[in-house]
């Protein structure tokens, strides 16, 4: 009897635990339920969807090299998950379905339901722990409780790492034919923020693999000294590739461990930083287990949960369009909705921006990028605008506001990045594009600060103090 292979958002051939999983059991069916309606309502955007669909066909194509046929269904809502799946096992005489975890409680919720109902009707369900190296709950502190600070997990996961962990699942060999045929792929419906140009990231395996390999190849020594800088092509840019499983974390360590003498922990400055980022990744996953109120829209710090933001759409949308007169904001934003990526160090300026200076609600930004991202990812996204806002893990101490200008100055000295985003500075003197003087301007049309720094800061610090006597 086949096995259905239910893919979501581990979209690869290689590496893939539960379809190693299900190949091992007997000839494999894949299938895809694109759920639209809902991913609309829990705010992705086209960026991504395009970047998702695309990601479908490239799978398609790797699984038709496998005689795997893909079965591609469209559900409103989540909720439909188990019938629609239930009614491919009958229809294909499958008695077994496989799936990766996905770790948002929304997703928790969909498969639990999808296991019962499966169980229920007799058949075997089973979720595998493919993103992360240690299933949520399986880290935990001297206490037994999930870590709410990095630090520690992170010492934690290391030495708890062991090379069965990291061991690439294999990928199947061709199957006999199975008779049946693969679905035909619809478009992606018009959608009223056209996605940006797909060539900026063309999507698979292959792509993905490429980039890894140029990163290490040419980059990932220099990561440690140049990730901060944007406009230094410095970081991977594998994020949209992790976030949609185009790429396994395994494959990125494995290539780690190939250059680094077999270590993750020591050896190259700059290959262990990277590492390092990929253990936050997984951070933010065991804590949206650990810490559910997270996925419902509430901060990791409770007693932040009284803040009092500031209603104001104006200067909400003059982030969102890159207009709040101070240029690094600006050029970050301008970025975030031209390529659907921000470089990490923006990522946190613009969210400290928008949560501390102009005491927007973290929230609106988090949906903001959600939309704009091809890498949109909850619990990252998540974790990135709590740590922003300092209503989140390792909170940032929230007297600690970085100035949007003299981060300018530190980490685009020359001022490239900012002449890149907003050519209109490019006139200036590179030292005076970090805050232009309104008499250098001249004619160059560039709006006034929409804040002052001192008095914004001032004003965020009343705010969180309030929270402390309160
Ligand atoms: P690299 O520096 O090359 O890092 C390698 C990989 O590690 C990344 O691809 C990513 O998968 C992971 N990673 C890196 N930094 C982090 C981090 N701080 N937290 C979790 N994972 C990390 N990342 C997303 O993947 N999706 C998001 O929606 C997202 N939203 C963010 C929002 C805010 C406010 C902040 C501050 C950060 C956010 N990040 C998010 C984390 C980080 O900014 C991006 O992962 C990174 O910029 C992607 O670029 P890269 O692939 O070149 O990263």
């Amino acid at each position: 009897a086949a096995t259905l292979m239910w893919f979501r958002s581990d979209l690869r051939v290689q590496d893939n635990r539960a379809l190693a999983a299900a190949a091992a059991r007997g000839p494999v069916v894949a299938v895809f339920l694109r759920a639209l309606p809902h991913w609309r309502r829990h705010g992705h955007g086209a960026n991504q969807l395009d970047f998702r669909a695309r990601g479908v066909a490239a799978l398609k194509a790797s699984l038709a090299g496998l005689n795997i046929p893909l079965l591609h269904r469209d559900i409103d809502d989540f909720s439909e998950a188990p019938t629609t799946l239930l009614e491919i096992a009958r229809e294909h005489g499958a008695t077994a379905l496989h799936f990766n975890h996905e770790y948002p409680l929304d997703e928790q919720r969909r498969d639990a339901a999808v296991l019962a109902a499966f169980r229920e009707a007799g058949l075997e369900a089973r979720g595998h722990h493919d993103a992360v190296a240690f299933a949520p709950g399986e880290l935990l502190t001297g206490k037994g409780d999930y870590y709410g600070v990095f630090t520690p997990f992170a010492k934690s996961w290391h030495r708890q790492l062991t090379a069965e962990r990291l061991a690439l699942a294999d990928t199947p060999a061709p199957q006999a034919e199975t008779g049946i045929a693969s679905d035909p792929l619809p478009e992606l419906p018009e959608l009223e923020d056209a996605p940006i140009d797909g060539r900026h990231w063309p999507a698979g395996e292959g792509p993905a693999a490429d980039r890894l390999e140029r990163f290490l190849r040419f980059r990932g020594r220099y990561y440690a000294k140049q990730r901060d800088f944007p406009a230094i092509r410095g970081t991977s840019e594998l994020s949209p590739y992790l976030a949609l499983g185009m790429l396994s974390h395994r494959q990125c360590l494995q290539a780690v461990l190939a250059e680094n003498g077999g270590s993750l922990a020591e050896g190259d400055a700059g290959l262990v930083a990277w590492v390092n980022e990929l253990v936050w990744r997984e951070f933010y996953r065991h804590v949206a287990v650990g810490f559910p109120q997270v996925c419902r829209y509430r901060p990791f710090q409770a007693h932040t949960e009284a803040l009092a933001w500031r209603d104001d759409d104006e200067g909400f949308a003059a982030w969102c369009e890159g207009r709040t007169g101070y240029p690094i904001v600006d050029a970050a934003m301008r970025q975030l909705v031209a390529t659907g990526w921000m470089h990490n160090r923006l990522r946190m300026i613009t969210a400290m921006f928008l949560s501390k200076h102009l005491l927007i609600d973290w929230r609106r930004g988090e949906a903001f990028f959600m939309r704009h991202l091809v890498d949109g990812e909850f619990c990252a996204n998540n974790g990135g605008w709590q740590w922003a806002a300092s209503t989140g893990t390792d909170a940032a101490p929230y007297f600690r506001i970085f100035n949007p200008t003299t981060q300018s100055s530190r980490f685009d000295p020359e001022g490239t990045f900012l002449a890149e985003w907003l050519p209109a500075l490019a006139e200036l003197p590179a030292k005076a594009r970090h805050a232009p003087p309104r008499d250098l301007l001249g004619g160059v049309d560039y709006p006034p600060p929409i804040v002052d720094h001192k008095a914004a800061r001032a004003r965020a610090l009343e705010a969180f103090k309030a929270l402390k006597a309160g």
